[in-house]
């Protein structure tokens, strides 16, 4: 049985955030309940063959989830319960916005099964959360961090930006050591990067915002994963960091390349050979839905050399590393000349082992490089 994992993209918010790139809407709520039908309509469709798979994970995502109401949520559960074996689901999680989650909808989620919240904190400093256009205050991360404790919640992320225009490492560090004391058995730190088609796009071409430096940001990447490890916090993926045992067993199974199911717009699926992603608009993803059409808008299928690319990339992604068993006898050659080649051009960035290689810290912040080097052609 192949591990694999759930994923379901919720694709409304209250407001559209000045930095995402994520498919996300705003001001469609009324929408809502359509898009639930559609969902669940879409999940008693689908025809990809699990039978050798283990579904062990589940994240409902966006957008923003817990902008639904618990019993929408619930029906969607209840189609997913109906479809697939779920006896083996381990952990279950659901992304909440601070503010955007009431306490009894977060007990509704936890008496559901779902049993970890990812929460959007972003930043403590009020003018980086008006930055961001982030509407929540700082008063509401501590309110919602609570109120998940409260209700059940074992399992909790947070997720935060750093390497903000008008950010001071002071500010960062404060931040930082604020959530740290809050004592989440995740966080997730990711840099504020620039995507095409995005407000903060648009202001930094016109030149109305300046983004930091490159080696600013690689020092604060650097300094950052050196606090999170002082503070117990074992940083597993490049932006991830997790208490023992706490890692995220769902975002593992993208990086590992495992499979995984993928309903709502805009939403990626992998089979093992395939990927394909739903359509990115909510309206086409309705009406594809509604007229009983595919909503899938991109299948590729991959090939053994594409699936060892993408075991390289992610691979150098994780402190585990690439998994050199993985790597089909053919391709072995090919592979190490590379790597010693690579290993000249990145001097200290590789802890070589029998079986895997992995990145320093600060073989990290350069991996992209890294992985092109390492890959075939
Ligand atoms: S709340 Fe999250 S998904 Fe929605 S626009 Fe903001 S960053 Fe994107």
């Amino acid at each position: 049985m192949k591990s694999a994992g759930i994923y379901i993209h919720i694709p409304f918010c209250a407001i559209k955030c000045m930095y995402c790139d994520f498919y996300s809407i705003a001001d469609r709520e009324e929408s809502i309940p359509r898009f639930v039908n559609a969902l669940i309509s879409e999940i008693q469709r689908c025809q990809i063959d699990t039978t050798e798979w283990k579904i062990d994970t589940i994240f409902i995502g966006g957008g923003t989830p817990s902008l639904l109401e618990a019993k929408q949520i619930e029906s969607i559960l209840e189609a997913l319960a109906a479809k697939y074996d779920l006896s083996s689901v381990k952990e279950f999680t659901i992304e909440a916005n601070p503010g955007e989650a009431p306490k009894e909808r977060l007990r509704d989620f936890r008496s559901f099964g779902i049993n970890r919240i990812s929460m959007g904190v972003q930043s403590l400093e009020p003018k980086l959360l008006k930055f961001l256009t982030r509407i929540h205050s700082v008063e509401q991360v501590f309110e919602t961090f609570e109120n998940a404790r409260a209700v059940g919640f074992e399992n909790v992320n947070c997720d935060l930006i750093y390497a903000i225009p008008g950010q001071s490492w002071e500010i960062w560090e404060r931040d930082l050591n604020r959530i740290i004391e809050l004592e989440p058995n995740h966080i997730s730190a990711y840099t504020l990067t620039l995507e095409k088609g995005t407000d903060l796009f648009t202001l930094v071409k016109n030149k109305k915002v300046t983004m930091p430096k490159d080696g600013q940001t690689g020092e604060w990447f650097l300094k950052t994963h050196e606090m999170m490890k002082m503070n117990g916090y074992a940083s597993y993926e490049i932006s991830n960091f997790s208490r023992s045992g706490m890692e995220c067993e769902h975002n593992l199974h993208y990086w590992r390349i495992h499979p995984y199911l993928a309903f709502g717009p805009s939403a990626h699926g992998f089979d093992g050979t395939n990927r394909w992603n739903n359509s990115r608009s909510l309206d086409q993803y309705l009406q594809q839905i509604e007229s009983d059409s595919s909503p899938v808008s991109m299948k590729e299928t991959l090939s053994e050399k594409d699936r060892l690319n993408e075991l390289i990339g992610f691979g150098l992604r994780m402190n585990e590393g690439i998994n050199l068993k993985r790597i089909p006898e053919k391709y072995q050659n090919e592979f190490n000349n590379n790597f010693i080649i690579a290993e000249n051009k990145w001097e200290g960035c590789f802890i070589k082992k029998d079986e895997s290689i992995s990145l320093t810290p600060t073989g990290m912040a350069y991996s992209d490089g890294i992985g092109i080097d390492l890959m075939l052609d």
